[in-house]
């Protein structure tokens, strides 16, 4: 159950830049970011004694909207404010939290005209210094570091933090951080984190995070690949899946693919993973695909063989391409592609 809290009442719009060290800031209220504001909304205002504020935007105004009348359900007399722009979120908030789909809107959100940019660029210097950005979006390393040095420009400080985790560990208050940025800026970042996640980890300079978390999930790409392939060659052969499930899991084959993100309904009963929901919710084919992207185009960069993670990428491409309703599904849904394939082959 989560902490009730009595709220401040609405600050005044006029004296919102007079409360913007007091205001946190989240833009991206999809599947991860709605969880993670929540956290962190919930955790800071209990710190805090009901003194901070808050402000959200998303692209779609109607999922922020969303999110305020779950939080106000929750911390009743809450105020948070829907803005719509990430400029008007820059403009009143000392703290801004970006979680988004991917370069292009990472892009867009900070550098556009209606962007964290431009809005930091209009502000004091000293209030433009005092501003912390933390980025957890899955994105292009270069595409990172350049906005990264765009923030810079203004004097704000900026780190990388994408998550490790998936929508159970952001629910959970367990994300993994995997952090980027200058030492001083990992620091101001910490105790925000903490609020959404069970680790954070320091990578290293800006685009560190992003380095560590792309290797991270061209693992999780290929492995997720490689359970589907097993766990529908063993029920072809008669095991029954939540035996071979078990085997797995207390094996060499071990892995949260497996034990977690087990892609076959009744397989892992003790947890609740997508497949459960007809693949809904979750982690989406679509990001999964971007991220083997990413891998791919990094390691091109850097003249690294990828085999596999390009065998993989190639796999989530066509099952976009030829099921497009797996596309926003939990990639673990790559296991239902193969088993219609199987399907076909065997008759
Ligand atoms: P999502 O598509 O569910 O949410 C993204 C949200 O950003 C959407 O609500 C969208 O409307 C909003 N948005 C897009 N452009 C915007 C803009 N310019 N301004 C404001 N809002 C904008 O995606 P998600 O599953 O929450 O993933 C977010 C990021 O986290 C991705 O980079 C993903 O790779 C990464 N990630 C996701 C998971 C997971 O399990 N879903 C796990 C780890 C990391």
């Amino acid at each position: 159950m989560r902490p009730t809290l009595r709220l401040l009442q609405a600050i005044p719009s006029s004296s919102a830049v007079a409360y913007r060290p007091h205001t946190l800031g989240f833009i991206g209220l999809g599947r991860m970011g709605s969880e993670m504001a929540y956290n962190l909304f919930s955790r800071t205002l209990v710190e805090s004694g009901g003194s901070t504020r808050f402000t959200v935007c998303d692209a779609r105004q109607e999922v922020a909207e969303r999110f305020v009348r779950k939080f106000a359900d929750q911390f009743p007399g809450a105020k948070v404010d829907v803005l719509s722009t990430p400029a008007e979120v820059a403009a009143v908030s000392g703290t801004l939290i970006t979680m988004l789909p991917s370069s292009p809107h990472v892009r867009s959100a900070y550098t556009e005209d209606d962007g964290i940019v431009p809005a930091l660029m209009k502000l004091s210097p000293e209030s433009a210094k005092s501003t912390l950005c933390i980025d957890s979006t899955t994105l292009d390393v270069e595409a990172a570091r350049q906005v990264a040095a765009h923030v810079a420009k203004t004097g704000a400080i900026m780190v990388d933090a994408p998550v490790s985790g998936g929508v159970a560990g952001a629910k959970a208050g367990t994300l993994s951080f995997l952090v980027g940025g200058t030492n001083t800026a990992f620091e101001l970042a910490t105790p925000i984190l903490a609020h959404m996640g069970g680790r954070i980890i320091y990578c290293g300079s800006s685009g560190a995070g992003l380095v560590a978390k792309i290797c991270n999930n061209l693992v999780l790409g290929v492995q997720q690949i490689v359970v589907a392939e097993s766990m529908l060659l063993g029920q072809k052969l008669g095991l029954d899946p939540q035996v071979l499930a078990a085997v797995i899991n207390s094996s060499t084959g071990a892995c949260w693919a497996c034990s977690v993100n087990n892609p076959v309904p009744g397989a892992v009963p003790e947890k609740s993973p997508p497949c459960e929901r007809d693949y809904e919710g979750g982690f989406a084919t679509t990001l999964m695909l971007k991220d083997m992207g990413l891998a791919k185009d990094i390691a091109d960069s850097v003249g690294t063989p990828l085999p596999l993670g390009q065998t993989a990428e190639q796999i989530y491409a066509d099952v976009v391409r030829e099921d497009p309703e797996l596309a926003d599904r939990d990639f673990s849904s790559v296991y239902r592609y193969l088993r219609l394939a199987s399907n076909l082959t065997s008759r």
